[in-house]
């Protein structure tokens, strides 16, 4: 392996679904729910099946699931994509960003993120070559994990290419406010920069939290690559069916470097996606307030079971601190704590530092899913608590 993949031979996501599979452990590591999305959205992709859509669709991907995106897009977000030229489908969210980092950074160029960030960030800056920078994300007096964008004007250079955002943000679950977002767009059309934002939470948000897409704020229509998926509005994170949006030019470069990644992907399930952006938002909403019941259930019990409970506004993850739970006098470790929770308790948690550059300010946080049936997280706490 050449020397600037060698940090990244295996995610932490896979490691830990192999620790609570060998282990039997309760999986609350790996965000992936335990239940199907809409059963027409299910049965449309049978029909796909059935129907022989079963060879390479086209490069930008089908036009039915491209202009249901780019109606999706203005129907919630207000946000005008003309789908021929402006909406690319990709597998998944994670190759959008690979692609958009490929096509528009060059070696030694840095790319600006915010910390603890998604693992496939970094990895894919360093596929390109170039330099992540990452803007810290801290916990407030409320536990929220929150922007100085001082931080991020310190942060931007004459080498700067890109800055890449996410929100609502994996693993904080903060979703980003319009001042902050408003505070980033000013700095990138101070430097003329490109934003790609990864808002693949964008319909999991709780309580009075708003998903602002960066996109639609002023000056940012024509520098900003929004990028989305499927996986998560629609419990389908085995389909693979992303999508990014933005400017013709900037997405005709994705889509050029997209093109000798995977070529295509995922033909039968691209109008089933189709489908569920126009038929099936009601599920969706659905699914946003199990979701919010399911947070407010789990941080019930690890708040219960004496963790630090950060209670996030968007995705399906909580922080947590697991500094009250450490004897005094030893240093609190999230990654040897998660080694060891399965053993301990039967329970797989992901650690948070390995989403940060220094490991010491990720150290003592610890991440929870709460994508699951009801059962499976009172089994999970039940086993905390003893
Ligand atoms: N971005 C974030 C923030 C994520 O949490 C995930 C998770 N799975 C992805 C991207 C990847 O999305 P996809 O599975 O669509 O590639
Ligand atoms: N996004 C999911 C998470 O954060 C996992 C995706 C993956 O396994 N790569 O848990």
């Amino acid at each position: 392996l050449v020397p600037r993949l060698r940090p990244f031979t295996t995610t932490i996501f896979a490691e830990m679904s192999a620790l609570a599979v060998a282990t039997g452990a309760v999986n609350l590591g790996q965000g992936f729910p335990d239940t199907d999305g809409p059963a027409g959205m299910l049965e449309a992709a049978r029909d796909a099946i059935a129907g022989g859509v079963n060879q390479y669709p086209p490069g930008p991907g089908m036009p039915v699931l491209r202009e249901a995106v780019a109606r999706a897009r203005l129907r919630d977000r207000g946000q005008r994509f003309d789908p021929d030229t402006e909406v690319l489908v990709t597998v998944g969210a994670t190759e959008a960003i690979t692609a958009a980092v490929l096509a528009l950074v060059e070696a030694g160029d840095e790319v600006v993120m915010l910390e603890p960030y998604y693992d496939s960030y970094p990895a894919a800056v360093a596929m390109a070559g170039a330099r992540h920078v990452s803007v810290p994300l801290r916990p407030d007096a409320t536990g929220r994990w929150s922007l100085d964008p001082d931080r991020l004007a310190a942060a931007i250079t004459p080498a700067t290419r890109l800055l890449l955002l996410n929100s609502p943000h994996n693993p904080t679950g903060t979703v980003l406010t319009r001042e902050e977002l408003s505070a980033i767009a000013e700095l990138a059309v101070r430097h003329d920069l490109v934003v790609v934002t990864d808002e693949v939470y964008e319909y999991l948000t709780y309580d009075d939290a708003v998903h602002v897409p960066i996109g639609s704020l002023p000056g940012m229509a024509g520098r900003t690559l929004t990028v989305s998926s499927a996986g998560k509005t629609f419990n389908a994170t085995g389909w693979k069916i992303g999508w990014v949006c933005g400017p013709a030019e900037l997405v005709a470069a994705v889509r050029a470097a997209k093109q000798f990644l995977t070529f295509v992907g995922g033909a039968p399930f691209q109008p089933a996606v189709a489908h569920a952006l126009e038929h099936e938002m009601g599920w969706v909403d659905g699914l946003r307030k199990d979701l919010q019941d399911k947070r407010d259930r789990l941080c019930e019990g690890l708040a219960a079971a004496g963790f630090g409970v950060q209670r996030p506004q968007g995705t399906y993850f909580v922080p947590t601190d697991i500094r009250p739970l450490t004897p005094p006098g030893t240093e609190a470790d999230g990654l040897r704590f998660c080694l060891e929770l399965p053993g301990r308790a039967g329970v797989v948690a992901v650690p948070q530092q390995v989403f940060h550059d220094d490991p010491a300010a990720g150290r003592p946080y610890v991440r929870w899913a709460f994508c699951k049936r009801d059962e499976v997280i009172d089994e999970a706490v039940r086993r905390l608590a003893g």
